[in-house]
C-alpha cells in the first residue's frame, strides 16, 4: 500500500511565510529573499513527508498567497483593471490581484471561504469577452526542484471543474462555455508535468457538493478523457474531499483516472458504494486521517475500513492518505510545551499525521499489533479522564426537557410583554463591538502578561465602557452596548472561561494570505465555571437609563470556530455549550439586563455541503440556539446576529431560532437579501445592516435613509430595526462616530415620513 498526503500547511512551523510575506510587502525583504524562504519551507515540508515514510511528497500545495490564484494565473484570467500591472514584476501583479494596488487604486479579487472551511480563496473573475493569456503554474518548477533534491514528487492541482464552479462570471458571460479552453491549458500543464513524475493529483472537491450544473456533469467524462491522454503513462489521481461523493460517484468512477481519492472522514459511510462502483483499472486512495482536525486517528475505526478495502481490491489498489490537504491543521504538536499530557497525547498536527499514515499502513499490511493496541489504550485512557468526561455535564445534557427549547409564549405575547422597553419605531442599535483602540489592546496585553494588576485592568476597561456609553448617549442610539473592550475575540473570550477548552501556543492555521488564526480547542465536556460577562454589562447598564444589550457568542459559532473533539458527536458538544450559554443568559436577566444578543455569526458557514447533512445540521444548530436562549421571561428580548450574505437558503431555519430580533449583514449586496423577505414573511423583527463596516467609507444620511425606505417595502415598520452590518471593532472612532451619527439622523428622518417620531 502506498501512502501520501493531499497537501502540507505552507505557513511554516513558526509562521515563517507570514513573516516573510509581511516584510516583503513592507519593503523590508527582497523578492529574492522571499523566494529563498519559500524554497526552504518547501524543502522542509518535503523532508518531513519523506522522513515519515510517505511514498510521495506533494508539490504544488505551496503558494505565496493562494492556490486558486495560482490556477487563475496559469489560465491567464486577469481582469481588465489589472492590465496596468503587467509591466511590473510578476510578483507585483500577483500581489495586486491578491491584495489590490493602493497606488493605482485597484481593488483586489474578492475573497471567500473555501467550501465549508475557514480558509479563504481569491475568487476568479471571468469578464465578458475577456481574452485569456495562459501563464505558468509554480507547480512545474517545484516538481523539478523536488526531483532534483531526490524526492518522489506528486504534483497537486485544483481541477478545472472546481475552478470554474468557484469562478464568478460577469453578466453576459457564460462561464461553462470556457470549459474547453480551460481544459486545453490543463492538458498542456499535465503533459509537461508527466515528464517529471509518476502520479499527479487533481483536486475536484466540487464533486462532494451539489454545485456542479448539469451541463458540466455531462462534459466531465470527455474533459477527463483528454486530461488522461495528456498524462500519458503518468497516473492521474482524482481527489475528492470535504464530504461523500454521493450522487457524483458515477461521474468520478467514469473519469478514466487511474486513481480516485475519497474522504473517509467526512464521507464515513461511503466505502461500500465506492467499492461497488470502482472500475477494475482504478485504484482507491482512502482519506482516513482527518486533514481538518488536530486529533489522533482512532485506529480501531480506521483499520477495519482499510482492511475491507484491501480485501475487496487487493493491496496494490489501495493507498492511504489524509482526508484532504493538511492545510487546515497546524504544523507540529511537539512545539506545544504547555498542554496537559492527557490532552496533548491525543493530538496529531500535520507532521504527526504523516507518521500516522505510515503506522496505519504497517498495521494493515503487517499487522503491527503493538501500534494498534497502543493507540486504542491511549484513547481509552484519556477518554476516561475526569477532565474529559465530566459526569455532571453528561447528566445535565441528558436530562434536558423539550420545554427548555421553547420560550414561554408566542412572539405576539412576548412583543406586548416587551413594550416596557419603550423603544421607538425603527429602533437604532449597534452589533456589539466598538473600535478597539491602541489603548484597549495595550491594556489587555499588559494584563495578559501580568504587567498590570487585576484591579487596574478592571478600572481601565471600565473607563472604556464609560466612554463608550457616553458616546452612544450623545449619538442618541436607542439600545446601547458595552462595547466589548475586554474581548480579544468573540469565541476565544468565552473559551478561556469555559471548562473543556484549552489553547495551543502555536496551533496556527492559515486563514488567507499571511493571515493565520489559532482556534480554541474543545477537548472535553464543556461547562460554565462562573459568570463570564455579567460584571461588565451590569456596569455599563448602571451608567445609563437606556437599555444596554448584553452580548454573548452563540453555541454554534463557538463550535464552528474551534477545533472540536471527535470522540463524541458535534451536536452533543454544541448542546453542552448551549447549556453553558443558557446559564449566562439567565444570570444576565437576573442582574437586570433585559435585552440579550446571542451572536451566531458562523451558523451559515458551518453548514455541510450536501443537502441531507445540511438538514441534520440545521436542526441541531437551531435547537442549540433555542436551548441557549429560551430560559428567559417574555419581557426579556432576545437578539441574534449573523454575518454573511447568502442566507436566503436558511431563512426558515433562522425563523425557527425564534429570536425576537435578528440583525443581518446586507449592505454589501445593496440589500439584495431583502428580496428574500418578499417571498418569506419573516415573523419577527429584523435589522438588515444599513452600512458596510468593512470599509472606512462613511455612508451619508440620504444613502442610509434610502436603504431604510427600501427595507420598508419588504419589512413592516413595526418590525424594522436600524443597525450597521456587523461589529465596529476594526474601525476608527472618527469613522464609527460619524457613520452612526448619520445612521441615527437617517432613522429619525424616516420615522418622520412614517408620521411618527417615537
Ligand atoms: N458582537 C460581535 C461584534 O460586534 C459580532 C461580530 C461578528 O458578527 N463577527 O464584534
Ligand atoms: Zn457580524
Amino acid at each position: 500500500m502506498q501512502t501520501h498526503i493531499l497537501g502540507f500547511p505552507r505557513i511554516g512551523k513558526k509562521r515563517e511565510l507570514k513573516q516573510a510575506l509581511e516584510s516583503f510587502w513592507n519593503g523590508d525583504l527582497s523578492a529574492q529573499a522571499l523566494t529563498e524562504t519559500s524554497k526552504e519551507l518547501k524543502k522542509k515540508h518535503w523532508h518531513i513527508q519523506k522522513s515519515a515514510g510517505l511514498d510521495y511528497v506533494t508539490t504544488g500545495d505551496f503558494s505565496l498567497y493562494d492556490q486558486m490564484l495560482d490556477t487563475t494565473l496559469m489560465l491567464g484570467v486577469i481582469p481588465q483593471r489589472f492590465q496596468g500591472c503587467n509591466k511590473d514584476s510578476p510578483l507585483e501583479l500577483y500581489f495586486s490581484l491578491a491584495r489590490g494596488h493602493a497606488g493605482r487604486n485597484i481593488a483586489a479579487l474578492e475573497m471567500t471561504k473555501w467550501f465549508d472551511t475557514n480558509y479563504h480563496y481569491l475568487v476568479p473573475e471571468i469578464e465578458a469577452n475577456g481574452s485569456w493569456m495562459a501563464g505558468t503554474h509554480p507547480v512545474v518548477e517545484d516538481t523539478l526542484l523536488a526531483r532534483k533534491l531526490g524526492f518522489l514528487p506528486k504534483p497537486a492541482l485544483i481541477g478545472p471543474f472546481t475552478w470554474l464552479t468557484l469562478a464568478k462570471a460577469q453578466k453576459g458571460e457564460h462561464k461553462w462555455s470556457r470549459l474547453n479552453s480551460v481544459a486545453n491549458v490543463y492538458a498542456n500543464l499535465l503533459s509537461t508535468l508527466s515528464n517529471h513524475c509518476g502520479c499527479i493529483q487533481i483536486d475536484e472537491p466540487v464533486l462532494c457538493t451539489e454545485l456542479l450544473p448539469e451541463e458540466a456533469r455531462k462534459q466531465f467524462q470527455e474533459v477527463y478523457a483528454s486530461l488522461n491522454v495528456a498524462c500519458g503513462v503518468t497516473k492521474l489521481m482524482l481527489a475528492t474531499y470535504f464530504g461523500p461523493l454521493a450522487q457524483n460517484i458515477k461521474i468520478a468512477a467514469s473519469s478514466g483516472c487511474s486513481l480516485l481519492h475519497v474522504d473517509m472522514v467526512r464521507g464515513k459511510g461511503q466505502l461500500e458504494a465506492i467499492l461497488s462502483s470502482l472500475p477494475k483499472d482504478m485504484s482507491l486512495s482512502l482519506g482516513v486521517v482527518d486533514g481538518r482536525n488536530i486529533w489522533k486517528t482512532d485506529y480501531s475505526k480506521a483499520v477495519p475500513l482499510i482492511r475491507r478495502a484491501v480485501s475487496a481490491l487487493g493491496r496494490e489498489r489501495v493507498l492511504l492518505a489524509s482526508s484532504c490537504s493538511l492545510l487546515h491543521c497546524p504544523v507540529d504538536v511537539t512545539e506545544e510545551t504547555a498542554l496537559p499530557e492527557h490532552i496533548k497525547s491525543r493530538m496529531a498536527f500535520a507532521v504527526q499525521k504523516c507518521y500516522e499514515l505510515t503506522e496505519l499502513c504497517e498495521i494493515a499490511e503487517r499487522g503491527n499489533a503493538i501500534a494498534l493496541a497502543e493507540n486504542v489504550a491511549m484513547l481509552q485512557r484519556t477518554a476516561a479522564h475526569p477532565d474529559i468526561c465530566v459526569s455532571a455535564v453528561r447528566k445535565r445534557a441528558s436530562s434536558v426537557t423539550p420545554a427548555m427549547f421553547k420560550r414561554h409564549s408566542t412572539y405576539q405575547k412576548r412583543r406586548t410583554a416587551q413594550n416596557w422597553l419603550h423603544l421607538p419605531v425603527l429602533p437604532t442599535t449597534t452589533i456589539g463591538s466598538f473600535p478597539q483602540t491602541e489603548t484597549i489592546r495595550k491594556t489587555r496585553l499588559s494584563y495578559k502578561r501580568g504587567e498590570i494588576q487585576e484591579t487596574d485592568y478592571i478600572a481601565a476597561i471600565r473607563r472604556e465602557i464609560r466612554d463608550c456609553i457616553e458616546k452612544q448617549e450623545k449619538l442618541n442610539l436607542d439600545v446601547l452596548v458595552h462595547g466589548e473592550a475586554e474581548r480579544n475575540d468573540m469565541v476565544e473570550y468565552f473559551g478561556q472561561q469555559l471548562g473543556g477548552f484549552c489553547f495551543t501556543q502555536n496551533g496556527w492555521v492559515q486563514s488567507y494570505g499571511s493571515r493565520c488564526v489559532k482556534p480554541p480547542v474543545i477537548y472535553g465536556d464543556v461547562y460554565r465555571k462562573a459568570p463570564m460577562t455579567v460584571d461588565w454589562i451590569c456596569y455599563a447598564q448602571s451608567l445609563t437609563q437606556k437599555p444596554v444589550k448584553g452580548m454573548l457568542t452563540g453555541p454554534v459559532t463557538i463550535l464552528c470556530w474551534s477545533f472540536v473533539r471527535d470522540d463524541i458527536e458535534r451536536s452533543e458538544v454544541c448542546k453542552q455549550i448551549a447549556l453553558a450559554i443558557r446559564d449566562e443568559v439567565q444570570e444576565l436577566e437576573k442582574a437586570g439586563v433585559r435585552i440579550i444578543q446571542i451572536d451566531e455569526a458562523a451558523l451559515r458557514e458551518g453548514m455541510p455541503l450536501t443537502a441531507a447533512e445540511a438538514e441534520a445540521y440545521l436542526q441541531w444548530a437551531v435547537e442549540a440556539f433555542r436551548l441557549s436562549s429560551s430560559g428567559v421571561e417574555d419581557a426579556t428580548q432576545i437578539h441574534t446576529h449573523m454575518c454573511y450574505s447568502e442566507f436566503n437558503v436558511i431563512l426558515s431555519s433562522i425563523a425557527q431560532m425564534d429570536a425576537d430580533v435578528i440583525s443581518i449583514e446586507s449592505s454589501r449586496s445593496g440589500m439584495e437579501l431583502l428580496d428574500a423577505f418578499t417571498d418569506f414573511h419573516y415573523p419577527r423583527a429584523v435589522g438588515p445592516g444599513v452600512y458596510d463596516i468593512h470599509s472606512p467609507r462613511i455612508p451619508s444620511v440620504e444613502e442610509i435613509a434610502e436603504l431604510l425606505h427600501k427595507a420598508l417595502r419588504h419589512i413592516p415598520k413595526e418590525q424594522l430595526w436600524v443597525n450597521p452590518d456587523c461589529g465596529l471593532k476594526t474601525r476608527q472612532w472618527k469613522e464609527a462616530y460619524t457613520a452612526l451619527e448619520n445612521m441615527v439622523t437617517a432613522a429619525k428622518k424616516v420615522r418622520l415620513t412614517l408620521g411618527t417620531t417615537s
